[in-house]
């Protein structure tokens, strides 16, 4: 970026001068055009840098540039191709103010790009007078030089998280780098042990080899393709999955008794209750509270279910495995006669993948598990909200740049 000390500064660009500002466009009477003459007689590759001293053609074109004041601002000036010797065909020029679409400025590009890390593309795309794709190729480029500035991960510690597509079997798999808080792999096309070697293939045996702690949900692939790939990783089974799988099994209940009672034509209480059966206590209003209290009342069975979701994350807080471990029993042992099908299922299941879960009360495996949670629900919007524009790539990019600073 240049230094702008006066305010013609800001039209310095270098092999050019000013030679003229005229008002207006064509069709545009809110523009404003600057003419650039060339200075420089040499010409550079735009594919491989050397520099060529002819060109083979060269055509006038209109440049936007950023906005100055109310109007829009375009640069005129020659863009040339090149015969270029080394590379043996006739090139595109390169101009290092410009975007890689030649038709805007690198500087426009990218404050388009950070005015839609803010706001969404139609909305900018109206307020420049610019095309949806237009914007949204802008932001792409904006994107990939976040992501080349930031540079290459080597993780100590990632969390794996899986987000489903649409409906199906079509899954998206996130790699974060913990340390760094930054998501850096995001790719498809399910969630399978394949697919996750292809993150392992990507980033190397080197790197692999430093990777201390990988948290991952309790779904086998991801296990069986760390421990190949990784083997020197612990494994950390993390809050927010299992509690996602105590949820599920909270709701399957709750169906299963909603059914009971429908049967019987008693649906008065537990009507409508979906949404605070599966929040916390702490984060009722008032009269949701009352609203569960007359359900508890009338249905002891998803009281109980209740009571035990609560509490389960407990677990979480313990500093010994010998703790943790004696909290889990006492929480299975409250299960007996209570017939809650969904939540025995859930304790084999913690049962069988304890090693992982008691594995956070090492020291060493601390991570911050709000923080993987916020990094799981945010991809989530993201991926709803860019799920419409079917853009693969868009979507890669968006997940990956979420946390990076703004250029
Ligand atoms: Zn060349």
């Amino acid at each position: 970026m240049q230094k702008i000390k006066r305010l013609a500064d800001a039209y310095r660009f270098p092999g050019f001068r000013v030679l003229a500002r005229l008002k207006g466009r064509f069709g545009d009477p809110k523009a404003s055009r600057i003419i650039l003459k060339r200075r420089r007689k040499k010409t550079i590759c735009g594919t491989c840098g050397k520099t060529c001293r002819s060109f083979y053609d060269q055509e006038t074109r209109q440049v936007r540039d950023l906005n100055c004041g109310d109007r829009r601002i375009y640069l005129e000036l020659s863009i040339r191709r090149v015969a270029c010797p080394h590379c043996n065909r006739v090139l595109q020029e390169r101009l290092d103010f410009l975007a890689k679409n030649h038709r805007y400025t690198q500087r426009f590009a990218f404050e388009v790009g950070r005015r839609c890390a803010r706001s969404a593309i139609k909305d900018i795309a109206r307020e420049l007078h610019l095309g949806w794709h237009a914007v949204k190729n802008l932001e792409k480029e904006y994107m990939a030089e976040q992501l080349r500035r930031a540079g290459n991960p080597a993780p100590k510690q990632i969390g794996i998280d899986e987000i489903s597509q649409g409906k199906g079997q079509d899954y998206r798999i996130t790699v974060s780098d913990l340390k760094r808080k930054r998501p850096i792999w995001f790719s498809g096309p399910d969630r399978s042990a394949a697919s996750l070697d292809r993150f392992y293939a990507w980033l190397g045996p080197k790197r692999a080899s430093g990777i201390k702690l990988a948290v991952m949900d309790m779904w086998e692939p991801f296990r069986l393709s760390t421990e190949k790939n990784a083997p020197q990783a612990a494994i950390l089974y993390d809050k927010f999955h299992v509690l996602n799988h105590l949820a599920d099994a909270l709701d399957e209940v709750r169906r299963s008794e909603y059914q009971r009672l429908a049967d019987k034509g008693d649906q008065r209480f537990i009507k409508g209750q979906r949404y605070h059966l599966l929040a916390h206590w702490a984060n009722l209003k008032y009269s949701g509270r009352q609203q569960l209290k007359q359900l508890f009342a009338a249905n002891k069975r998803l009281n109980v279910a209740y009571l035990l979701k609560e509490s389960f994350e407990q677990l979480w807080d313990y500093e010994r495995p010998g703790w943790a471990l004696k909290f889990f029993l006492n929480w299975r042992d409250a299960l007996r006669w209570q017939r809650l099908k969904p939540y025995e299922k859930f304790a084999r299941m913690i049962s069988g993948h304890w090693r992982g879960i008691e594995a956070y009360c090492q020291p060493e495996n601390k991570v911050s598990l709000g923080f993987v949670e916020g990094l799981n629900n945010k991809t989530r919007v993201i991926q709803r909200r860019a799920y419409g524009l079917r853009d693969e790539e868009y979507l890669r990019l968006k997940v990956l740049t979420m946390t990076l600073p703004l250029i």
